[in-house]
């Protein structure tokens, strides 16, 4: 965070106009006016960060309450638009972070505004949030939309979630470092999002920071290093780092990383030098995941590894009880790069998997014996009318070829049929996973 000093202890005495108020992180102790200037006097009751920020404006406030902790939002006026939004998300970020992962070490979260010529983005100061007016406040936002996202909402649980990974949790200054921050933090925000709007629905999510994190890495100048390693690019520590997350908790089960996540926050919350790496704490994840998924640390953390998974062919055939056999022809592999982008299938040379289609290049992949979802899903009208989709069949399959086969039969009829398709994998190709049943 600093290379100046470790923890401090803050107090700030900040003057200003004497129609705004000032702000910096610790408890207002004191408040008074003199020769037409305004002054605040701030001390914070526990040790910090060396990183602390200063805003001043004319704000309104809006404040609630969550337990003991005063919420508070400081906003232009004219800027109500989306204050319940960012309310709803500061809740629902420490509901999230406190039950599974420790206390909150602060007595209140203040956000404040900051005009959008000073930039877009929002950063976590100790209990103090400044929060670009361009990511949150003057947002249109429209969640009717298929790809609508409250990003309002999830940029705040995503900062509130910094108070724990970057202020409880602080990395040692070396690389991976920025997995225990920012991948943390965007995880806690793919998560209070799947538990407000529901599995079926983080699709639009997922393959968004897929996406991004695909394109991104082909501007790659210098290295692409694996997660636990990585340089601190943001296509890295944002949008792999929460999908491997986000991945994980679904193939092991929240709770159960969750607890591991929870052990290691135990064990290095708010210490000293030496600080805690990522090496310490996949050690801890590993220690969770079955055998049967060992292979997933190494494909998510240890190296960089992409899947090629397809859907080739799909028919559906009514069967005379009513029912529909839906045949499915698909396709899984994987592959690693290494830091220059080299692809490479194993590391002996000799176990990879080779499948050659007729007339077709030879597909080539790193040994699998791996768990995929497969999908099929079929349609409702929902109440308003609109076109909802609806999971027929949704299974983890093990896969250890290249070339897959399945059979499926479902209750009602298939419109699209998909292999990871939530997108929960980091894979080449994030629109090939699905295919429409003809
Ligand atoms: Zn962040």
């Amino acid at each position: 965070m600093s290379r100046d000093s470790d923890w401090i202890d803050f107090e700030a005495t900040v003057s200003t106009d004497e129609d705004q108020i000032a702000i910096a992180p610790g408890y207002l102790q004191k408040e008074w006016k003199k020769d037409g200037r305004r002054y605040f006097h701030y001390k914070m009751d526990s040790k910090i960060l060396n990183f602390y920020a200063f805003n001043s404006a004319k704000y309104e406030v809006k404040r609630d309450k969550w337990n003991d902790v005063n919420l508070e939002i400081y906003y232009h006026k004219g800027h109500e638009y989306n204050l319940d939004r960012m309310m709803k998300g500061i809740k629902a970020s420490l509901d999230y972070n406190t039950k599974y992962f420790s206390p909150y070490q602060h007595k209140q979260v203040r956000i404040i505004e900051f005009p959008r010529t000073q930039g877009t983005f929002a950063q976590s100061f100790p209990n103090t949030i400044p929060f670009s007016e361009g990511i949150g406040f003057i947002a249109d936002i429209d969640e009717k939309r298929d790809n609508g996202v409250d990003y309002a909402f999830a940029v705040t649980v995503h900062e509130l979630a910094h108070q724990w990974w970057a202020h409880q949790v602080i990395g040692a200054d070396v690389l991976g470092a920025t997995m225990l921050s920012e991948s943390l933090a965007e995880y806690v925000a793919l998560k209070v999002l799947e538990h407000k709007q529901g599995k079926t629905q983080m699709r639009k999510f997922l393959k968004k920071a897929l996406d991004k994190y695909l394109r991104s890495r082909t501007f790659e100048r210098k290295r692409e290093n694996a997660l636990m390693y990585n340089d601190g690019q943001g296509y890295v520590r944002y949008q792999k780092g929460s999908l491997i997350f986000y991945a994980l908790s679904d193939y092991i089960g929240e709770k159960k990383l969750n607890g591991a996540l929870k052990k290691y926050v135990e064990k290095v919350k708010f210490q000293d030098a030496p600080y805690t790496t990522s090496i310490e704490m996949v050690d801890e994840i590993r220690k969770v995941v079955p055998d049967s998924l060992q292979y997933t640390i190494k494909d998510m953390f240890e190296t960089v590894t992409l899947y090629r998974n397809r859907v080739k062919t799909v028919t559906s055939t009514k069967l005379d009880n009513g029912k529909y056999k839906v045949d499915i022809e698909f396709e899984v592999s994987k592959y690693r790069n290494d830091e220059k982008g080299k692809t490479y299938y194993d590391e002996q040379k000799k176990d990879s998997l080779v499948y050659k289609p007729e007339g077709k290049k030879a597909i080539v992949s790193v040994p699998l014996a791996d768990y995929i979802d497969i999908g099929v899903f079929g349609e409702k009208k929902d109440k308003d009318g609109k076109t909802k989709e609806t999971e027929l069949y949704f299974k983890k399959h093990k896969i250890t070829q290249i070339n897959n086969k399945v059979s499926i039969i479902v209750d009602e009829k298939p419109v699209e049929v998909g292999v990871d398709p939530y997108n929960k994998l980091i894979d080449t190709d994030s629109d090939n996973n699905r295919k429409k049943v003809k």
